[in-house]
């Protein structure tokens, strides 16, 4: 296999990449002669690199190279994505790639022909963290991020992704690429590789590229934006659609907790800026949670807008799977769309007035743990751990005193 993907035959290295807890690649790079063994036996790692964000975990891990995504990722070198198991060969539970992949088979009313893309923004900084350029929406200009984008989006294709789109978004520095729709799995892989690339190529240029949800005051945040490809010509095509639509929204409060994971997260939901605040659909509204548009061949793009650029996508795509799932098989009702923004309308106005979204990683956190149907679909340890880690980032955010704080308090008190 090797022979024929390398270049010229040929990989002196191969990285073997896998995602944490919270989404991030991580990696370990091994000599080809080396492969053949990683590929039939796994490569065993020490556990504790794997953790969530917080936890040391006791236990060795191993890797098991998932050979549909070895490709070359430069001269001489190779890369593949890999699964993780514990060291009796059973899947670890807390591989994001196995809860996807969990999650694909025991949702199959949703995940039957299911394709989704995806839209991932990010800023492109200096190193005193000032955005690159000044430019906006879909500029034209031909500066130092401009160029660096289309290198970025040409070393995406070369590593087999997909892109359809690449341009620069509303914020001064913040780019944007669109990835083609594909397979839960194969999207997931894609969006984190993605991250990989783009902040690599930035580092080469002595910049930074940062998905963090909402890096700069007064800027729009950096979002992660899901489209979930559904048939949509007949009429029970469209009451399917309605329905994966309905339990997103049932859902919304618990999903954030995937979508939007970070402190951070929470300075760009509720503070417009294209970023929904409760959760809404629209056909037109981009404030909305979730967007509807027809696609080529009457395909309904069932946009969800909650997630940011910091979200892990492989739990993200297995969430939405779940929330979808149980709005179909509980033939969950869609509410009357609204196509202008809450704050727009005022909520007195409303006729049902929608669910307001967590304001903070701590009430998206409590909303998973209530929220008993969304988490049955996951594998208990997972959610234990997931959330635990949540909760550890909220108690270190609330014992910080922000210079917020000091700028405001300090001298009045
Ligand atoms: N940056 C916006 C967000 O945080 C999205 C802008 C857009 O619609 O592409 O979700
Ligand atoms: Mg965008
Ligand atoms: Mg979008």
């Amino acid at each position: 296999m090797i022979q024929e993907l390398g270049n010229g035959g040929h990989f002196a290295w191969v990285k073997l990449v896998f995602a944490d807890l919270s989404g991030t690649a991580r990696a370990v790079q091994i000599p080809e002669a080396a492969f053949e063994r990683a590929m039939s036996e796994g490569v065993r790692v020490d556990g504790s690199a794997l953790e969530g964000r917080n936890r040391m975990i006791e236990t060795d891990l191993v890797l098991r190279p998932d050979p549909t995504t070895l490709l070359p990722s430069g001269d001489h070198a190779g890369r593949v994505i890999c699964d993780l198991f514990d060291d009796e060969g059973r899947p670890w539970p807390l591989d994001p790639r196995h809860a996807l992949r969990q999650m694909v088979a025991s949702t199959a009313v949703v995940s039957a022909d299911w394709m989704g893309a995806a839209e991932l923004e990010w800023y492109l900084l200096r190193p005193d963290l000032s955005p690159v350029d000044g430019d906006g929406y879909f500029s034209y200009t031909r500066g130092e991020g401009e160029r660096l984008l289309e290198r970025t989006a040409l070393k995406l294709g070369a590593l087999g992704l997909s892109v359809t789109a690449a341009h620069h978004e509303a914020g001064p520095g913040q780019y944007e690429v669109n990835l083609k729709a594909a397979t839960p799995m194969l999207l997931a892989d894609s969006l984190m590789t993605a991250r990989t690339v783009v902040a690599d190529m930035a580092h080469e240029e002595g910049l930074i590229a940062t998905f963090m949800a909402r890096p700069l005051n007064d800027l729009p945040g950096s979002g992660m934006h899901v489209h979930q490809i559904l048939a949509g010509s007949n009429p029970s095509e469209v009451e399917h659609v309605e329905r994966v639509v309905a339990g997103v929204l049932d859902h919304a409060g618990a999903l954030c907790a995937f979508s939007a994971p970070t402190i951070n997260s929470y300075r760009r939901l509720h503070r417009g800026a294209e970023a929904p605040s409760h959760a809404t659909w629209a056909h037109s509204s981009r404030s909305a949670l979730v967007r509807l548009s027809l696609t080529d061949g009457d395909h309904i793009s069932v946009e969800y807008r909650g997630s940011d650029s910091s979200a892990n996508p492989y739990l993200v795509l297995a969430a939405l799977l779940a929330a979808g799932e149980t709005g179909v098989i509980g033939e969950a009702k869609l509410p009357a769309p609204l196509e202008e923004s809450v704050e727009g309308v005022g909520l007195a106005q409303v006729e049902t007035a929608p669910t307001q979204l967590p304001r903070s990683l701590e009430q998206a956190t409590i909303q998973l743990l209530g929220d008993d149907r969304l988490i049955d679909c996951f594998d208990d340890r997972l959610i234990a751990r997931y959330s635990e880690d949540l909760m550890a980032e909220v108690e270190a955010s609330q014992g910080y005193v922000s210079d917020w704080e000091q700028r405001r308090y300090l001298g009045n008190f």
